[in-house]
């Protein structure tokens, strides 16, 4: 069975995006008359609308005819998304595993789940979330857990300059959540200490 998933956001307008960059620089006082910084707003532009675009992928299950009930776990998928209320990146890893019911899916297919919904303004609460309930939808496992690392230029760059402080959100759900064992074999193997 095989599930394609594209972004959900539409085409970018580069054009308006560079134009309203220049002026954003402007207005900051910045001047992007030098050569150097001439193309400055077009180079924003692309970068930004490179971080909202997920890579379209397909979703392809498997019968799991080995029966295999144990944890499935990706670990330390690097992980890139935007922090939608400064719009500065936060950069982390995701661990992601779930047990497996009636079916299993290819283990790179976790980390473009992550890219799917880190490729878009974000807060990590919600990103974590979204991981865990589309993979619990999608593939309908015995439980689904997902854990999230990560730094926060927006609190790291400026603010409160907390340098080197890293963010852990997790999400649980199905017998990850519901049963103790599994939830601390979860968490041992993901290296976090909850
Ligand atoms: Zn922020």
């Amino acid at each position: 069975m095989s599930l394609h998933v594209a972004p959900e956001v539409g085409q970018p307008d580069l054009a308006a995006a560079e134009l309203a960059a220049g002026q954003f620089l402007r207005a900051l006082g910045i001047s992007t008359e030098s050569e150097s910084l001439r193309d400055t707003p077009r180079r924003m532009a692309k970068a930004y609308a490179e971080l909202f675009s997920p890579r379209p992928f397909d979703l392809t299950t498997f019968p799991n005819d080995e029966g295999y009930d144990e944890l499935v776990l990706a670990r330390s998928i690097p992980l890139r998304s935007v922090c939608e209320h400064h719009l500065l990146p936060f950069v982390g890893v995701a661990h992601v595993g779930y047990l497996p019911g009636s079916r299993i899916l290819g283990l790179s297919k976790l980390a473009r789940v992550v890219e799917h919904f880190a490729c878009r303004p974000q807060v990590q609460e919600r990103l974590t979330k979204q991981v865990a309930d589309w993979l619990h939808a999608q593939l309908q496992p015995k439980g689904v857990g997902v854990v999230i690392a990560a730094e926060h230029t927006c609190m790291t760059l400026r603010g409160v300059q907390a340098v080197g402080s890293s963010t852990v959100t997790s999400t649980l759900l199905g017998t990850l959540r519901s049963d103790a064992r599994s939830r601390q074999e979860f968490f041992a193997l993901t290296g976090i200490n909850p």
